[in-house]
């Protein structure tokens, strides 16, 4: 289990941040569930009410044995910067996650890149695969992903609309289309590896998934996956293909390793999330003022 935008997603009220991370170990916890969160440091100075509450909720985060990757500092997009730019974001987070990863034995050792850039041109591809590597990250890519933060700005303007019937359709719309997502990327990697691999579920730090995380792992549950580590998920072979593809995509995995192997997949038979929830989450983000950040 991965999860980006730790300790609070940018569409998300930082005074949530509390709330929504202990919501999430909790969840965890229960179901003995090891996770690594990627954290933007610019969210870590925003979250919470008062001043170092976005650096003791990452403290409760690797206290409670899980770990910190590296998200950038400001979440900036690789296609829209230059390498060098881009490089000094991810300098600049290190100092919110190599502290406390330090301070309970661990070193910091994956990289996310925000929005699945992962440079499109082959010289910045190439230049970030060398820079990363050079400070000791691997990149962390996912497997499955079920497009919780388009689900969480519904459930938000639901919840700030007090819509209690939306909220409910919303949650449950969400929780189907999560199981959708499992066994279509389950058909996918067995398509272009021959066989099931042990996969990496990419969810965000939101509101959503305080809400509904026993849920989720429920549905993983289930369909009798058992939780392992990134590390251990990542030491199987194919995560070994090599990373070559350049996109200006943020494409799942499965399509980059699709194209490395030269394996013929199609991606339109992957379902998208219903369309009234995107609409729900255009239609109240248009009405509704969204919270300071
Ligand atoms: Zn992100």
């Amino acid at each position: 289990m991965t999860f980006d935008d730790l300790p609070v997603a940018p569409a998300d009220d930082p005074a949530d941040a509390a709330a929504i991370i202990h919501a999430i170990l909790r969840g965890l916890d229960r179901y003995h569930a090891p996770a690594i969160g990627f954290v933007i440091g610019k969210r870590v100075e925003a979250a919470g009410e008062g001043e170092g509450e976005g650096t003791r909720l990452l403290q409760d985060w690797v206290r409670r044995g899980y770990d910190l990757g590296n998200h950038t500092y400001s979440h900036l997009d690789l296609n829209n910067i230059s390498a060098n730019r881009y490089e000094r974001d991810v300098i600049s987070d290190d100092s919110f996650i190599a502290p406390l990863m330090a301070a309970a034995g661990r070193h910091v050792r994956y990289f996310r890149f925000p929005y699945n850039h992962t440079g499109d041109t082959p010289e910045k591809h190439a230049a970030l695969a060398a820079f990363l590597a050079g400070r000791g990250y691997t990149v962390a890519p996912c497997t499955i992903d079920n497009e919780d933060s388009i689900f969480d700005q519904a459930y938000i303007a639901a919840l700030r609309a007090k819509d209690t019937r939306s909220i409910h359709e919303i949650q449950a719309a969400y929780l189907d289309y999560t199981s959708v997502e499992i066994d279509y990327y389950a058909s996918v990697h067995k398509q272009i590896f021959g066989r099931e691999i042990p996969h990496v579920m990419l969810l965000h730090a939101n509101k959503l998934n305080a809400g509904l995380i026993d849920n989720v792992l429920k549905v993983f549950e289930q369909k009798h996956y058992r939780f392992v580590s990134l590390a251990t998920a990542m030491s199987d072979p194919a995560y070994a293909t090599p990373d070559t593809f350049v996109t200006q995509f943020g494409w799942m995995w499965a399509y980059r390793w699709a194209k490395e192997l030269g394996v013929k997949v199609n991606g339109n038979l992957e379902s998208e999330p219903p369309g009234w929830i995107k609409q729900y989450a255009g239609n109240a983000a248009s009405k509704i003022p969204a919270p300071p950040q």
